[in-house]
């Protein structure tokens, strides 16, 4: 039987940069991943982007804190930086110059360089967007484009370099409570004791509690559809244009020479092996016609990840309050990616019952903001 001082479960994103952190404050860590490979789920299926408007107060908190880490990634694990320049237009069709200006009014003090501009200029920045669909749009130059593969590697070579273990094809799926430890086993027979349990299961992560008896926090795996446009000429640089509209949303972006599309769709599903859904994908083809020039007829390799919410959109950080030993980094929502470096640092800090990381409280961050005792009913 193996024995750690955390084993940390979910191999995307959550997982191994929590992993990472907690191996390099001496702990001795084992991530278990059910799939045969890591990042399988939601991590290997996002947008791949930083947008510092995006999210709730403690979202966007935690990215902001997170910006640093990909611009100026540590030397030991990274060669390069993890992110490049990327604008963002947050674009109103007619009648919804309203909810641009309420965009901006909630973003100003985080994002002071965001502001309003008309039709004319959303075009003049975007030519392919349809400057008579505009009514105004609020730009956002400070953006990221995220290399999410190599974030993802950075963190696993780290917890390697420090001894941290890794095993995939281990479903965790029984544990009990052994005096102050726990026992846990995984698929084919793999057997654990550990001193503490990270729950990274990400859409899974509430029936991965059940497993250690904690109650679950409302885990709502959202179904969002992503494909790709095919085209002559793709100017790398172009902004990235997503729609305000709550009733139609859609967002493009240029991606490996092609459009990356989404009808930023957000279904209540389960946990399962995500597939894209074909009428979102053919409302957003309509809509994207209509404020575009990118007149798609055809679209290339779709595909769907479950972006996981609870009730008030924040993540999910801490210790559980009623169950000793078990500690949930889930909840990551559309941000996981953008708000990872900080949420991992917090994690970590919280588990090992140490102060908030400064530059994190630095933001105005309240941690009782995604500590998970705020869901107990
Ligand atoms: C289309 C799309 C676009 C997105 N765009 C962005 C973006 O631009 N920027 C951004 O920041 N975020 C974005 N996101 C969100 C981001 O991808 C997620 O927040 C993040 O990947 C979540 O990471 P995770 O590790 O929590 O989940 P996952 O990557 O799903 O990892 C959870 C892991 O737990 C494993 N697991 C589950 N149960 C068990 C078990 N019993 N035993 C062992 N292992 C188990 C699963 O196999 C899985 O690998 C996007 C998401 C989608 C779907």
């Amino acid at each position: 039987m193996d024995d750690f001082d955390v084993l940390v479960i979910g191999g995307g994103i959550a997982g191994m940069s929590i992993a990472y952190e907690l191996s390099a404050a001496g702990q001795r860590v084992c991530l278990l991943e059910m799939e045969s490979t890591l990042a399988y789920h939601t991590t290997g299926r996002s947008a791949a982007t930083w947008i510092g408007t995006y999210g709730n107060g403690p979202v966007r908190a935690l990215t902001a804190a997170s910006h640093d880490y990909f611009l100026r990634p540590p030397a030991d694990r990274y060669e390069e930086p993890l992110g490049k320049p990327l604008v963002v237009l947050h674009v109103g069709s007619h009648g919804l110059g309203d909810a641009v200006d309420r965009l901006h009014d909630d973003v100003a003090g985080l994002t002071p360089e965001a502001r309003v501009i008309d039709a004319a200029e959303a075009h003049r920045l975007l030519p392919l967007l349809r400057e008579e669909w505009v009514e105004s749009a609020l730009v956002e130059p400070g953006a990221l484009e995220v290399d999410v593969a190599l974030l993802h590697q950075g963190y696993r070579r780290g917890l390697r370099g420090r001894g941290g273990e890794i095993r995939t094809l281990a479903r965790v799926d029984g544990a009990e409570r052994v005096g102050e430890r726990w026992r846990v086993s995984a698929s084919i027979g793999q057997e654990f004791t550990t001193s503490y349990v990270v729950n990274a299961a990400g859409a899974w992560a509430d029936q991965v509690a059940a497993v250690f008896g904690a109650a679950p926090v409302g885990i709502e795996p959202r179904l969002r559809s992503v494909f790709m446009v095919g085209a002559d000429h793709v100017d790398p640089h172009m902004p990235m244009v997503l729609s305000v509209d709550p009733d139609n949303p859609f967002y493009v972006k240029a991606d490996s020479g092609q459009y990356l599309c989404s009808p930023a769709d957000a279904t209540l599903t389960t946990p399962h092996d995500a597939k894209h859904d074909e009428l979102e994908i053919a409302r957003a083809i309509d809509v994207i016609n209509e404020a575009t020039t990118l007149g798609i007829r055809g679209i290339r390799t779709p595909w769907a990840g479950l972006r996981s919410f609870v009730a008030d959109g924040s993540p999910v950080i801490g210790p559980d309050p009623l169950v000793p030993g078990f500690a949930w980094f889930a909840g990551q929502g559309g941000y996981g990616i953008q708000m990872g470096p900080a949420a991992a640092r917090l994690g970590a800090a919280l588990l090992l019952g140490r102060d908030v990381p400064e530059d994190i409280a630095a933001t105005g961050f309240a941690v009782e903001s995604v500590l998970p005792g705020r869901l107990a009913d």
